[in-house]
């Protein structure tokens, strides 16, 4: 939940399921319950969480949701534009809810995902001879906090 505090642009959209139904709205997407659902949990919680993460999460509440639905409704909202599918991860697939510009560092330590924040892609790092359709960076090595615990 720590990743709420730093998120402002998603702030003012919390506890705002209209928003959500309007967001699936924009990328053409039927807004059922169990789609508002997962895109609402990822609109607000910027941990990248997995799958299995979010069908933990919503299960409790949704006892007629399954691992396939989550599943599928990622694929789609991944399809759509509406999610970003993070490989980062070699054990997981990971799911980002905040689709604007921005690079990810994955611990190698706790596993946490955090962003990184990237304002333009430099123009040297594209490839001349191809369109791009999506560009991702990522880091890897030990986060703040583990370096910190280790030292102790
Ligand atoms: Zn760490
Ligand atoms: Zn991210």
């Amino acid at each position: 939940m720590q990743s709420l505090q730093s998120c402002n642009h998603y702030k003012k959209k919390m506890n705002a399921t209209p928003d959500t139904r309007a967001y699936l709205n924009e990328y053409g997407i039927r807004p059922s319950v169990q789609r508002i659902a997962v895109m609402n949990y990822l609109l607000h919680h910027r941990t990248h969480p997995t799958a299995e993460e979010i069908y933990q999460a919503l299960a409790p509440e949704m006892p007629t949701l399954s691992r396939t639905t989550v599943y599928n409704t990622l694929e789609l909202l991944v399809a759509r534009g509406a999610v970003i599918h993070l490989t980062i991860d070699p054990r997981f697939s990971r799911y980002d809810g905040d689709i604007s510009l921005h690079g990810h560092f994955l611990c190698d330590h706790c596993g946490t995902l955090y962003d990184v924040p990237l304002k333009t892609l430099p123009e040297a790092l594209y490839p001349k001879e191809h369109r791009v359709n999506s560009a991702q960076l990522y880091y890897r090595g030990t986060c703040a906090h583990c370096s910190q615990e280790n030292k102790q």
